[in-house]
Formats: C-alpha cells, sequence, structure tokens
C-alpha cells in the first residue's frame, strides 16, 4: 500500500470557519489540506445563507424602489415574472465572486484543495470520497468545520414546491403571491423584510413572546413598529400545530386552532450541525442531540488533536464567529500564541429592513445586572444624513454606566447600523467614557455624528442622576 500524503492539518469543510483556519495554519507554514464536498468552497456564508440573503436584501430594495418610495414618492410597478430571475442573477454572481477569492486565498497559502466529502477512517486518517474514487490523507491535526444546515420538523413536507427551508428558498421558481413564515429568529425576520419589500403578503410566526429577545426592547419595539408598516403580519406567542398544502396554497394551523392561508410557506425555525456523516465513531467522537460537536474552550474536542469550528458546534452559529474560532482553534493547535480568545463580547447585525445593530449592555441586560445606567439617543430623522437619505425611522442609541461614564452599549437601527455599530464596540472595548464622543470631531454630514448627539442625550441623563 503506498504511503498517504500526510499534513500537519487536514480541515473538513471550507465554510469561513475552515477557511480562515487553514490560511492561519498555512501562513504560519504548516503544510495544510481542506476538503469541500460542494462544488465549490464557501459554505452556507456564500452559498445559501449570509451572503446571498444579503445580496437579495440590496437587489429588493432596488428592484422595488424602496428607498425611492419614501424620497421621491414613486412607486414601482414590480414585474413579478422579471423579477425573480434578476434577484437571483446578483446573488449567483456575487456566490461565484466570493467562492473564488476563497480559491485564491488557499492558492496563495498553499493550502491543498481537495474536492470530495471528507470522513475520519482512524484517528489520523481522513479519506475523501467523490465521484472519482477514494483517497486517502493523513494529519497531525484535523479540524472539523462541517457548519450546520436547516432544522426540517418530520411532518412538514418540504418536498412540496410551495414550502421551503431557508436554503431552499433561494431557489423558488415563482415569486409567492403570499407567505407564511414560521420562526420570528435572526433569518424569519430577515426574509419576511425582503418579501414584503417586494410586495409579498407576509405573515410571520413566532412561538415566542417576543422576537429578538437578545436586542434591546425598544429597539425591537422599533423594528415591529416599521415591520407592520411595511405591511408584516406579525402573529406572536403562538406555536404552529400542523402544515398542509391545500389546492390554493399551504394553510398553517397554530396551537389556538386558528389557521393561515398563504400561497407559500417559509420554515425558517432552527438549525442542525452537519456531523452524522463524518465517522466520529472511529476517533471515540459523537454529536449531542442537536447534531452539534461538543468542544472545550479552545475549540478542542475529547480527542486532543481533533478541533471543530463554527456552525457545527452550535451557538452562536455566525460567519463573523465561526472564521474567529478556526483562527483561534488553530493558535492553540500549533501553539502560535498571538489570539489565545474569540473575543467575550460579538456585535449583532440584523438585516432587516430597517437594519439593526447591537453590542454590549442593554436596557434589559443593565436591570438584570443592577447596573445603574443613562441612555442617550440621537434619531436620525434630526441627523442631515438621516435626512437626505429619507432615513427618519433610524436610531443610535447608547447605554452608558452612571458611576463610571462608560459606555457599556450601542444599539443602532436604521440605514447602515452593522456598519455604525462598531463605533460604540471600539469605544467600549477600549473602556471609552461617553465624553469621547462628545470631544471628538465627526465628518459632517454622516450618520456617525449621532453617536455626538446621543453623547449629549446621556450627559443630560448623567446630570440629573448627580
Ligand atoms: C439565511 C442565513 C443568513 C445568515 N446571515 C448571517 C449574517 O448576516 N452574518 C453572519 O455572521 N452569519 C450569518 N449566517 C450564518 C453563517 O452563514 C454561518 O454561521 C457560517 O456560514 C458558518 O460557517 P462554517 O464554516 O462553520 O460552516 P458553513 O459555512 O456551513 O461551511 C461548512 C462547509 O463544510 C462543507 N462540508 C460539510 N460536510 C462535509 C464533509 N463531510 N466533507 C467535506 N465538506 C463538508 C459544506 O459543504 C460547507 O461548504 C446566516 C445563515 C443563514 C442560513
Amino acid at each position: 500500500m503506498p504511503e498517504l500524503e500526510h499534513f500537519d492539518l487536514v480541515v473538513i469543510g471550507a465554510g469561513p470557519a475552515g477557511e480562515k483556519a487553514a490560511a492561519q495554519a498555512a501562513y504560519f507554514k504548516k503544510r495544510v489540506a481542506i476538503i469541500e464536498c460542494e462544488p465549490e468552497p464557501g459554505g452556507a456564508a456564500v452559498h445559501t445563507g449570509t451572503l446571498p440573503s444579503k445580496t437579495l436584501r440590496e437587489t429588493a430594495l432596488y428592484l422595488s424602489g424602496y428607498h425611492a418610495r419614501e424620497l421621491y414618492g414613486v412607486a414601482v410597478e414590480l414585474d413579478r415574472s422579471a423579477t425573480l430571475p434578476r434577484l437571483m442573477s446578483r446573488k449567483n454572481a456575487i456566490a461565484a465572486a466570493e467562492a473564488r477569492s476563497f480559491r485564491q486565498n488557499f492558492a496563495k497559502h498553499d493550502v491543498r484543495y481537495f474536492c470530495g466529502h471528507g470522513r475520519f477512517v482512524d484517528e489520523h486518517t481522513v479519506s475523501i470520497t467523490s465521484a472519482a474514487g477514494e483517497t486517502r490523507i493523513t494529519g497531525d491535526f484535523v479540524l472539523i468545520s462541517t457548519g450546520s444546515k436547516p432544522h426540517r420538523p418530520a411532518d412538514i413536507d418540504f418536498a412540496d414546491d410551495w414550502i421551503h427551508d431557508s436554503d431552499e428558498i433561494l431557489t423558488i421558481r415563482d415569486m409567492p403571491t403570499s407567505l407564511t413564515i414560521l420562526g420570528g429568529g435572526v433569518i424569519g425576520c430577515e426574509y419576511a423584510c425582503m418579501f414584503a419589500a417586494l410586495g409579498v403578503g407576509v405573515t410571520l410566526v413566532d412561538a415566542r413572546s417576543e422576537i429578538l429577545p437578545f436586542i434591546d426592547g425598544e429597539i425591537v419595539a422599533r423594528l415591529k413598529a416599521a415591520l407592520v408598516k411595511m405591511g408584516i403580519r406579525m402573529v406572536q406567542g403562538q406555536r404552529w400545530t400542523k402544515v398542509v398544502r391545500t389546492e390554493k396554497g399551504v394553510t398553517t394551523t397554530l396551537q389556538d386552532g386558528s389557521t393561515l392561508e398563504n400561497e407559500q410557506l417559509l420554515f425558517a425555525a432552527g438549525r442542525t450541525g452537519c456531523a452524522s456523516d463524518l465517522g466520529l465513531d472511529k476517533v471515540g467522537l459523537a454529536p449531542d442531540s442537536r447534531g452539534y460537536i461538543p468542544v472545550d474552550k479552545n475549540y478542542c474536542t475529547k480527542a486532543t488533536h481533533i478541533y471543530a469550528a463554527g456552525d457545527v458546534i452550535g451557538f452562536p452559529a455566525l460567519a463573523s464567529v465561526s472564521m474567529e474560532q478556526g483562527r483561534v482553534a488553530m493558535c492553540h493547535a500549533f501553539g502560535f500564541g498571538y489570539k489565545k480568545a474569540v473575543a467575550a463580547e460579538m456585535p449583532y447585525g440584523i438585516y432587516t429592513i430597517p437594519e439593526v445593530s447591537s453590542f454590549g449592555e442593554t436596557e434589559e441586560t443593565c436591570k438584570e445586572k443592577k447596573i445603574d445606567y443613562v441612555v442617550g439617543r440621537a434619531l436620525y430623522e434630526n441627523n442631515a444624513r438621516g435626512k437626505i437619505t429619507g432615513d427618519l425611522e433610524g436610531i443610535t442609541k447608547l447605554v452608558v454606566d452612571a458611576k463610571t461614564r462608560k459606555v457599556v452599549g450601542v444599539h443602532v437601527i436604521g440605514e447602515r447600523a452593522s456598519e455604525l455599530v462598531h463605533i460604540g464596540q471600539t469605544a467600549i472595548t477600549l473602556g471609552a467614557t461617553v465624553d469621547v464622543f462628545i470631544d471628538m470631531v465627526f465628518n459632517y454630514p454622516t450618520l456617525a455624528d449621532s453617536y455626538k448627539y446621543a453623547a449629549y442625550d446621556c450627559l443630560a441623563g448623567l446630570s440629573a442622576k448627580a
């Protein structure tokens, strides 16, 4: 038997976690192989999740003339048959360009790229199977970064053309006339806005009493008001009990016995780890009940040379965090030392219409932790750039510790929220007081300038407490 090709690191799965881990190890001159079972690298971030959904959002806003309606009172008549192909073609172009960037990154770092399904044969040997046959390689270390897939309840018929999960919604052939979305998490809320912007009648159903419970309550209230203004019907605190395809569409029965009739349905509640077909039994590992692989704080599994990072380990299941987990795992495995942990706090970016982004303490967490706090708000309607862009619903909100004057939370709803939040995140990470925004000069006119006025608003609260 010929000797197997040996690597310092074998990575299974070329999504964001795998890509950054592979590049990290290779940058420090480790011999790295990466295995991907789909035709192109990029994972959910590039092909079915992050970038496609964000591209669809931008395209939906553009094609629907959503912003123009507010600014110029222009009503855009959508050609439904032309809209869907145009929506999808831009998404496909972005995915292709991004997959190319992944391949270029592997080439730049001399990472060996294998196409096929990776599976453990024994502790250090991984088999790669594809239409071309089987290859085996060995690695000192192995990283599992195989991601996650949408959860599919057994009693919902996903084979039906009008019933979709969050992967499959990207391949629909007909723009829905109306859509029930089950799940008011980030994915459900984002898709609800996109379809509503395109003129689809959307009903968003969530079992919890409130959507997005990790976001500041005031921001959620403002978002909900915006969703309702877009025409989205919100059904909250209701579980669904049955989903049935009828002649006209899809009927959803709710726990109170009421029914919802819409043409199509998107199930967007929950995901599960891709760990079932990896031969984990060959290396003494097993996924938990939701398909996630247990790891320690260094992303190391029970087998000390096998790491796991990204969606396959569960929460928070974000591309942003998955990349960092991959890097930290490799620093630990090879002792690179410069990056020891993923930052304790992460920002949330929610690409609804309007966008929401958040970092640090909310009013609710301050109350729970008994932090004496003040808040300051700046409304986009009072901000010159906000007026120009016509985003009059936006707000930048700061949460400040009343004792130390330190900024402890920032919450933004409105245009560019997911970019703006990083200004507050930097201040919080550096332990800055609210005075930093009082003293800074901001470009004018900018939405960033709203930080200064939110800070002035905090000063009013602080002096009231003094
Ligand atoms: C609709 C939607 C919107 C999202 N929006 C955002 C967002 O705005 N911001 C954000 O940060 N995150 C977002 N996410 C989450 C983000 O997409 C994931 O957190 C991220 O893709 C996880 O990266 P990963 O590398 O762990 O896994 P993945 O990206 O899933 O990549 C795993 C890769 O492993 C491959 N693979 C699996 N099994 C094998 C095997 N046995 N052999 C070889 N290859 C294998 C898969 O084909 C895949 O390419 C979104 C997700 C969805 C679904």
